[in-house]
């Protein structure tokens, strides 16, 4: 993959070869599991399953079984503490990501090696391919709301980062990027620095001083742009005293942000006074980025899953400009790339790169009594269109037949590679009993309260969920931050109407019945969610990595107890 690397790629070569992976995507997977397992079926791992040199997928299947991050916690555990560094892969690990973390509340460690670099390069490039076709590029830049936290050494002394980290802390990073003719506007210093605060106030004040050469405003989740601009509403006036008297603020105390960002601080009255124009004339900051960045294509990050109740905030600072979600993988590996820019975020979709690893897919279809059975998981080819899956991911990087959590749907496909839609995570599930609502459910509900509360020009700021078991019968407790001080008639209806909205026949019955207990509707202190961000910031997770929990379990202790502390408010359903 590596010769792909050159310092100009051309889009148009990438495409070809994607359409030629693509079109003969069965063929590829099973050329892909056999180098995977050439390179590898000497280790302990795989010896223990008895392949005896077989690489087909049949035998791969027969002998391996499925695995969960648990499973293979202890050989990533000894890998980590420099026991045997070769028990997952032939080629030693040695450098450790550390995956986000938000799901479980804790960051879990995954083996990170040049293979898996490789593939996020070219995942990059090939959406990159795609997207520049329909908004090319020419030579700009991009305010990335990248952050990286530090890399350790583990007791085995590897090298250890939340994934995003090790990706941006790698050379190959820099040379794509300008290869695709968008460095970031920040320094280096900006995007390691130690305090993610002062790299936000620094990223948004690099990115006013290139602000006519910014042409792609991106971050990994959509989050981070968000709160970004949100940030952006309370310092604005701060940063443009900063660019008027050529001195930075104050507030930037980490001694290697502000020399690098110093030197590119000179007196600019002018550039203060235009965007202090800018910002004065918007409504409700309406378009602040289109208004501070003329000259953007287009907003870039992961903008679904998870991300959804971000657009309504996003498309708000976008003023019109085109929203172009990003690709979909995880810190254990890449899966998709999207192939199709011009989709709405909401109907994004993901084609596989059938060369970067193993896929297999578990049908989750239900039963004829509507319980979720568990199948035989199917390969790539065999995926039927409309139908959801787990996916099963086995990669270059030492996970066979790993159990991702995530489950998405086949909406068509490219050539013969399936594209995905990502649904959710399997595990988020808010159940009491018979009930069962995922990720996306809460978000479908806590979508149609919302609206009420728009009415009063009002907006959900944020939200999570738990299950609250201290009551008898059980009942959904769901959190929301909220801008301005609605009156309680509307917040009572807004908690009827979560109620109503979860349609399961599981959670409807049983709330008919008071098997379960009235939803509860908290509402939190302004300000919450940034201490649960902190708090996983805290813990090793790096900002660009972060993703909201949607429901907090209940060995996620901490985060429940800053939620329940900053409780303001709560109302209880009257709608059963
Ligand atoms: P991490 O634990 O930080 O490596 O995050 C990986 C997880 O983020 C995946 O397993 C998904 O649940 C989620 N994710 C990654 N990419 C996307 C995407 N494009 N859309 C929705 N969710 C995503």
């Amino acid at each position: 993959m590596l010769e792909r690397m050159e310092e100009r790629f051309n889009p148009e070569a990438v495409i070809e070869e994607f359409e030629a992976l693509s079109r003969d995507a069965g063929r590829i997977q099973r050329e892909t599991l056999k180098r995977i397992l050439e390179e590898n079926g000497e280790t302990e791992y795989l010896q223990r399953w008895g392949l005896k040199g077989r690489t087909d997928p049949d035998s791969f299947k027969a002998c391996v079984p499925l695995a969960t991050h648990k499973d293979l916690e202890p050989y990533i555990q000894c890998i980590a503490e420099g026991k045997n560094p070769s028990l997952l892969t032939g080629k030693p690990i040695t450098t450790i990501s550390l995956s986000s973390g938000t799901t479980q509340g804790k960051p879990k460690f995954v083996p990170f090696n040049d293979e898996l670099m490789e593939s996020t390069m070219l995942i990059y490039k090939t959406s990159f391919a795609f997207r520049n076709r329909e908004y090319p590029i020419e030579n700009g830049k991009a305010l990335q709301f990248i952050y990286s936290s530090k890399q350790f050494k583990t007791k085995g002394g590897l090298t250890a980062g939340t994934a995003t980290t090790n990706v941006y802390r790698n050379t190959q990073f820099k040379k794509t990027m300008r290869a695709m003719q968008t460095p970031c506007c920040s320094p280096d210093e900006v995007i390691f620095g130690p305090d993610f605060h002062q790299s936000l106030y620094c990223h948004l004040l690099c990115g006013l001083i290139s602000r006519d050469e910014v042409q792609v405003v991106s971050s990994t989740f959509a989050h981070s742009i968000v709160h970004a601009f949100r940030t952006f509403e309370q310092v604005w006036e701060e940063l443009v005293n900063d660019i008027r008297n050529g001195v930075l603020s104050n507030r930037i105390t980490v001694p290697s942000i502000r020399s690098a960002v110093s030197k590119m601080l000179k007196p600019d009255p002018q550039l203060a006074d235009a965007i202090y124009s800018k910002c004065s004339g918007l409504s409700n900051w309406y378009g602040v980025i289109h208004e501070l960045f003329p000259n953007t294509k287009y907003i870039y990050g992961i903008m679904t899953g998870s991300m959804e109740p971000y657009l309504k905030k996003l498309r708000h600072y976008a003023g019109g400009l085109p929203l172009l979600s990003a690709d979909y993988g995880s810190s254990e590996g890449w899966i998709g790339a999207n192939v199709n820019p011009k989709l709405p975020p909401e109907s994004a979709t993901f084609a596989v790169l059938p060369d970067i690893g193993y896929f297999e897919f578990i049908p989750l279809k239900e039963n004829t009594n509507g319980q979720e059975q568990e199948r035989l998981p199917v390969g790539l080819s065999e995926v039927e269109v409309g139908e959801e899956y787990e996916i099963i991911v086995t990669n270059f990087a030492g996970l066979y037949r790993y159990r991702l959590g995530d489950v998405v749907k086949v909406k068509g496909f490219h050539n013969a590679t399936p594209e995905l839609q990502f649904i959710c995570r399997r595990n988020l599930l808010l159940s009491i009993n018979i009930d069962k609502n995922t990720e996306k459910d809460l978000q479908l509900s806590v979508e149609a309260a919302a609206k009420l509360l728009s009415e009063e020009k009002r907006e959900v700021l944020d939200f999570t969920s738990c299950i609250d078991s201290s009551t008898e019968p059980a009942h959904y407790v769901i959190f929301w931050e909220i801008s301005g001080e609605p009156s309680d008639e509307i917040m009572q209806e807004c908690c009827n109407c979560l109620d109503r909205s979860f349609v399961d026949a599981g959670y409807v019955s049983s709330r008919k019945v008071n098997s379960i207990g009235a939803l509860e509707l908290r509402i939190v202190k302004r300000g919450t969610f940034h201490k649960i961000l902190d708090h996983h910031v805290g813990l090793g997770a790096a900002v660009s990595q972060f993703k909201t929990p949607r429901c907090v379990g209940p060995n996620n202790g901490i985060v429940l107890q800053i939620l329940s502390c900053n409780v303001v408010k709560s109302y209880f359903s009257t709608a059963f």
